[in-house]
């Protein structure tokens, strides 16, 4: 047992090897930076990650999908996992995936520095592709992990009209090993640190979040008809507007899913108008609805009321089109893991709250398979998938230590009940 918590205080290092790693960008020059999967950027960005795993005392390699990993040996080849995503989205910043795989080597090569010998195997990942911003895929690197990436969808080119099986097989990664990859059956447990990416955190002051579900979510798909007429010569009385009826519809909509659950959220992000001019009544509106819940039964409940105000929009004599689409369930975290990571925040003295998670993440994937969970940190003012994305040292570090009392609490033999 490692008695000196004050070896996870490493805030400033981690700022800084993430500043490192922002220089590494496949659209250098600009503040955003991007770094695709397999890109120039990428092998840049992994080499400083095997560099920092190797400093770190952890034995580095690659699986055939570009997922790097650092093992620290325990007693038992029986592996907790820790880590996140290395890529990023296009115009991204810093902090988003980088930060829980750099804080994880932090602390596993704090622990390993301070003589730590867990019973357990650990080992950093740096997962591939999370944002799917060059080839269109959803959490490639961690479905690889689990066994759920058919061979098939490697098939994908990105926008030049590169295929993805091509380039692998050109740079060494070899698809046929994709059942290898699968560490279904190794991995005893993942956590994840990430940035909360949005403001309730930094609104709060807390350092730490907790998460206890990531979000589920579905769209709609709504058209609303009424008659197409002249702005001018169409008095208001004579007018159907199918405008003024997606209004009411947004309002309605908005105040239900507000009455429904504190965690419910609803979006009217993309609309089009027919014929769009200003002088021209539409003739109908079409509208995609985001609704996102990390409560299951409160998301279907917010659908049906969402429903409800569509078919209320018929009655006076407008036509309504809608359907709903792409459902997701919440995934939940493993609640004896969340309850681990709220004892490691207790122990340590550092503010903390359970959340649910608004974003998707790896963690998302590897929870139907392998028991998961997440630590959050504050990103200021809520921002992220933006140059502007700010931790502050401070919170890092306190993040960094929750991860290390976890991985402690989780991989050292003398805290396992079943032993
Ligand atoms: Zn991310």
């Amino acid at each position: 047992m490692i008695d000196d918590k004050t070896i996870f205080q490493r805030g400033e290092a981690i700022e800084s090897r993430l500043r490192q790693l922002g220089d590494v960008s496949d659209t250098p020059g600009v503040p955003g930076i991007w770094r695709g999967m397999m890109s120039d950027a990428d092998f840049r960005a992994k080499s400083l990650v095997r560099t920092w795993m190797e400093e770190a005392g952890l034995a580095v390699r690659e699986d055939c999908f570009g997922n790097i990993y650092g093992r620290l040996e325990g007693q038992v080849s029986e592996t907790i996992l820790t880590g996140s995503h290395v890529d990023t989205v296009k115009d991204g910043g810093l902090y988003d995936g980088a930060c829980g795989v750099v804080t994880a080597i932090e602390a596993v090569g704090a622990l390993v520095k301070a003589g730590w010998k867990p019973y357990y195997s650990v080992e950093v990942v740096g997962f591939e592709e999370e944002e799917g911003s060059r080839f269109d895929l959803s959490y490639p690197g961690s479905h690889v992990i689990v066994g759920k990436l058919a061979e098939e969808e490697l098939n994908i080119c990105d926008e030049k009209g590169v295929c993805l099986k091509t380039l692998m097989e050109e740079l060494g990664y070899d698809p046929k090993e994709l059942p290898q990859a699968d560490r279904r059956g190794q991995v005893k447990e993942f956590m994840e640190l990430h940035v909360e990416q949005g403001a309730v955190l930094d609104r709060e002051g807390l350092s730490v979040g907790l998460v206890e579900n990531i979000t589920g979510m579905m769209n709609f798909d709504v058209t609303i008809s009424g008659e197409q007429n002249h702005a001018g010569a169409t008095p208001m009385y004579l007018r159907k507007d199918p405008m003024v009826k997606m209004a009411e519809v947004i309002l309605k909509a908005t105040e239900a899913v507000k009455a429904i659950s504190p965690t419910g959220v609803i979006t009217f992000g993309e609309m089009e108008l027919h014929p769009g001019l200003k002088n021209v009544i539409p003739g109908s509106v079409h509208c995609i609805i985001d609704l996102r819940d990390g409560n299951g039964p409160a998301l279907l409940e917010e659908q049906a009321a969402v429903e409800a105000i569509l078919e209320e929009a018929c009655a006076d004599g407008f036509g309504v089109e809608y359907r709903s689409y792409s459902y997701e369930p919440p995934v939940p975290m493993n609640s004896q893991l969340v309850d681990a990571l709220e004892e490691c925040a207790r122990e340590a003295e550092i503010p903390y709250k359970r959340m649910n998670s608004g974003a998707g993440h790896d963690s998302m994937i590897i929870a139907w398979e392998i028991p998961t969970c997440m630590i959050f940190v504050p990103s200021v003012d809520g921002i992220s998938h933006s140059p502007k994305e700010y931790t502050r040292p401070e919170d890092l570090s306190r993040g960094c230590e929750v991860l290390g009392r976890m991985l402690m609490k989780r991989a050292d033999e003398r805290t396992q009940p079943d032993r």
